[in-house]
């Protein structure tokens, strides 16, 4: 049988989303082709992540050392270059982090595999795979096929795919005997924190995006009070980063970060689809003095009206509210 394999991404003790998000997707791909859905997990004392594992995949291979500890991607390497030649899985998804854009590439052409970066989507049709990128800052989703090969190689984009458990398998746990052999060229050193006020968007709940309709940094703090009020934190669209409004981590978007709260607030925003290509929002909703604003066309509740006047009102709504 034909194996997709997933590639557990952790840190600092938890498992990561994108880990369930490959997962996930990876689940519907096995059922579709008939594969078997393993979950790779490299690390040390890993017992309770491979206990979890096993709800998401039908079998979860584990390679345990204590120079798996932290990740470091020559030892990764080392490794998942063996298990591959080993299993030989005909897929194998790993996260487009930080840590599998270091890692897949250098491991695609140690093994000679096709490598598809940073995907939207993937498919796979008996040994045929496809898979989706988006091209030209975002405005056009490209279908990339591959060369026939007998294993690929795909690193998936985070938020494109749901990251709930979907704890509906009873995998098996398999302890492989791969240890890493002895590499000195990398070495970790420390997890840096980022630095004290920045925000992970990526995580919120609520976000209250604005845009350049606030037209001047000294009308921010009618957004941040609102945020606020909410408990929700601040996201922007690119001009706001441009004109130094808010920093980089705040923007949303092809060239910022994918977000997926369950409430999306966005206010004096256009609705590009630099933008909106960025929101995976349960509920968006917009205010824009522009009834035609393109937002509109993706916004479950919007209001037609000059932010000035809408947001002060709103908060006030909201204070009101949580003092009732
Ligand atoms: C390669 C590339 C990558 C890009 N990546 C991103 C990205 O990651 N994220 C991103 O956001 N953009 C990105 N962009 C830019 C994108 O194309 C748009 O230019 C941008 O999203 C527009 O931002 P905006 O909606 O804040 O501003 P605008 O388009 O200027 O829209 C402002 C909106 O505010 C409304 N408004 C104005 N005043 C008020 C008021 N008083 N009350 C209510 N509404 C008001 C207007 O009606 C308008 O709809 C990218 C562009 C390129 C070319």
């Amino acid at each position: 049988m034909s194996q997709i394999f997933v590639l557990a991404e952790h840190r600092k003790g938890s498992l990561r989303e994108i880990t369930w998000e490959m997962l996930n997707k990876g689940a519907e791909l096995a059922s579709r082709s008939g594969s078997e859905l393993v979950a790779v997990l490299l690390g040390n004392r890993m017992d309770s992540f491979a206990g979890e594992l096993a709800h998401g995949a039908d079998r979860v291979l584990v390679v345990e050392d204590e120079q798996l500890e932290n990740y470091n991607s020559e030892i990764y390497q080392n490794v998942l270059s063996r298990l591959l030649s080993e299993y030989e899985p005909v897929l194998t998804l790993i996260g487009h982090t930080a840590f599998g854009m270091d890692l897949a590439p250098s491991l695609a052409a140690e093994m000679g595999m096709p490598l598809s970066t940073d995907c939207i989507d993937v498919d796979l049709e008996g040994d045929k795979l496809t898979a989706t990128r988006q091209m030209y800052g975002g405005k056009v989703n490209a279908e990339v096929s591959f060369a026939p090969a007998k294993q690929y190689l795909v690193t998936l984009r985070s938020g494109m795919f749901p990251a709930e458990a979907a704890a509906t398998k009873d995998g098996k746990i398999e302890k492989s005997d791969f240890p890493p052999s002895a590499t000195d060229r990398k070495k970790f050193i420390e997890y840096l924190e980022a630095a004290i006020g920045a925000v992970d968007i990526t995580q919120a709940d609520v976000l209250v995006s604005v845009g350049q309709g606030i037209g001047d940094i000294k009308n921010m703090p009618l957004v941040e009070e609102l945020a606020s009020s909410l408990g929700a934190t601040l996201s922007c669209s690119r001009p706001v980063v441009d004109r130094k409004w808010l920093p980089k981590g705040h923007q949303v978007g092809t060239s910022g970060k994918t977000v997926k709260p369950k409430v999306y607030l966005a206010i004096g925003i256009s609705g590009a689809f630099q933008h909106v290509a960025g929101v995976k929002a349960s509920t968006i909703i917009a205010i824009n003095k522009d009834p035609k604003a393109p937002i509109f066309r993706v916004a479950d509740y919007g209001i037609v009206g000059d932010l000035f006047q809408v947001v002060p009102l709103l908060k006030d709504k909201v204070t009101a509210l949580k003092g009732s």
